[in-house]
């Protein structure tokens, strides 16, 4: 019952606790999370691939380790799921595309690497947008991933699976990626701390490419605490620094910056109550608050449209060796039944604007993200550490409402401009809608400061309730 529990609800220090101090196994909670997605799994459709024998075994070798106690971290004996766009060895590197069916792999990403040398116990793989390309995990060749707390609704994307596999309690932790927001995104639509480094920080070796210049690999995890953790582990970052004592002291107070040009945004039902709370939260331990125009905020979004149209283009012209450019043979693969309606549109926008603008917009496209990064860059030089939005201006829809929704665009407003910068972004969970849907906040740092945003979550979580998986029905 006790690894049940810790599977469905437990924090990364509780269950690293509960392991050291001997009251459960690897095996145990392994167990607890298979079962878990075996009863979850058929509704929810967050996991695509699961590995019982390979976690079992894993979980034997995590029980070794913590007996002798040598060599232990506070990943040894967890129960981890990573997006299907990651490799494993052994395993399938689906990305949920057809287009990708017999891809296996002949390494294992970095990432993976690292987390088995932690002692992670990887269970299985998670559904995700085709190619990672979307908002909501509707478009995967695996089907739709539903959200644990509606299953009517959408988990948010393009890292769904993953979302929804920790939200409903069928592992304590899951990787993502996020290259426009798709790991803060879909945390904050499904109450978990999502967290995007630096862009580089995380090796991105062994992930399929969806936009090279801002792919980044970053955790699903229960509190901002097991977020610190697991970025100390899969960045190499010193220890010293990320000790828990000197995660959980602010050195100085905080200043934080909130955009004037969020006053004029339409913002989902309970959105923007939820956002003020929790900056009044930031208050009360000293945190002091400047508004800024970021008028260039919105410009965001046009251009990471190009960089992402061009973006997969260069990917599948590489994994599919086209070496020379052949939009034709583009145009082809593309054109099968299988391959959904996102991956559709945004080959052909790729194929247009190459054909429209060629190299020289593309250098013009690259010069814009330079002027964007320094124009936010300026923020921090002025004193700023943080700023603060709220993660997405919509709450967790249900596919008509997606279908009908006027603000597609407005979608990844916030978490773009980071994804634009390259700069560190999180999203803390910051409580839930009249409607029962989770909130989330979002704060952004200057590149490489994951420590000042990591102590300003965990300093927030502090003061409020623990955070807690939610069960489902
Ligand atoms: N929703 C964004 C898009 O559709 C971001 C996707 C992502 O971060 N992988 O491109």
């Amino acid at each position: 019952m006790l690894a049940t529990q810790l599977i469905q609800q437990g924090s990364l220090l509780e269950i690293n606790a509960a392991l050291t101090g001997g009251s459960v196994t690897a095996r145990a909670l392994t167990e607890a999370s298979l079962t878990q997605i075996e009863t979850l799994n058929p509704s929810l459709n967050a996991m695509t691939q699961v590995f019982p024998q390979q976690a079992l075994a894993a979980a034997d070798q995590a029980d070794a380790r913590l007996q002798q106690g040598k060599n232990v971290t506070y990943l040894t004996g967890i129960p981890v799921a990573i997006k299907d766009n990651l490799d494993l060895l052994g395993s399938r590197t689906t990305c949920a595309s057809q287009l990708l069916h017999a891809y296996f792999p002949s390494t294992d990403a970095a990432v993976v690497e690292r987390l088995k040398r932690a002692g992670a116990i990887i269970v299985g793989k998670t559904n995700m947008d085709e190619l990672a390309l979307g908002s909501w995990s509707l478009h995967s060749a695996y089907g739709r991933v539903a959200h644990p707390l509606d299953p009517q609704r959408q988990p948010g994307g393009s890292s769904g699976g993953s979302a929804s596999a920790v939200a409903a309690g069928m592992v304590p932790i899951a990787l993502g990626t996020d290259t426009g927001g798709s790991v803060r995104q879909p945390a904050s639509l499904c109450n978990l701390v999502g967290l995007r480094p630096t862009h580089g920080i995380i090796p991105n070796q062994g992930l399929f490419p969806s936009v090279t210049a801002f792919d980044t690999i970053g955790p699903f995890t229960r509190s901002a605490m097991g977020a610190a953790i697991c970025f100390q582990l899969l960045s190499n970052r010193d220890p010293a620094a990320f000790r828990l004592a000197a995660l959980q002291q602010l050195q100085q107070p905080l200043r934080i910056a909130i955009p004037n040009e969020l006053m004029t945004l339409p913002l989902g039902a309970g959105i923007r109550p939820l956002f003020e709370g929790a900056i009044q939260v930031f208050q009360s331990f000293g945190t002091a608050l400047v508004q800024v125009n970021v008028p260039h905020f919105h410009q965001g979004t046009r251009l990471y449209q190009h960089f992402s149209a061009t973006g997969i283009l260069q990917s599948l012209k590489h994994f599919f060796n086209l070496t020379k450019d052949d939009p034709g043979k583009l145009s082809e693969l593309i054109t099968q039944e299988s391959v959904g309606p996102e991956v559709k549109a945004r080959v052909t926008r790729g194929l247009r604007l190459a054909a429209e603008y060629g190299p020289a917009g593309n250098a013009e496209t690259r010069r814009a993200r330079s002027l964007f990064r320094h124009r936010l860059l300026d923020y921090f030089d002025s004193g700023v550490q943080l700023i603060a939005t709220p993660t997405s201006p919509v709450t967790a829809l249900t596919p008509q409402e997606i279908q009908n929704s006027q603000h597609s665009t407005h979608w990844d407003l916030f978490t773009i401009p980071a994804a634009i910068a390259g700069f560190p972004a999180l999203s803390l969970p910051v409580g839930f809608t009249r409607d029962g849907l989770p909130v989330g906040l979002q704060l952004m740092a200057r590149p490489g400061d994951e420590i000042t945003l990591l102590r300003a979550a965990i300093a927030y979580e502090q003061r409020m309730a623990p955070l807690r998986s939610f069960q489902v029905n």
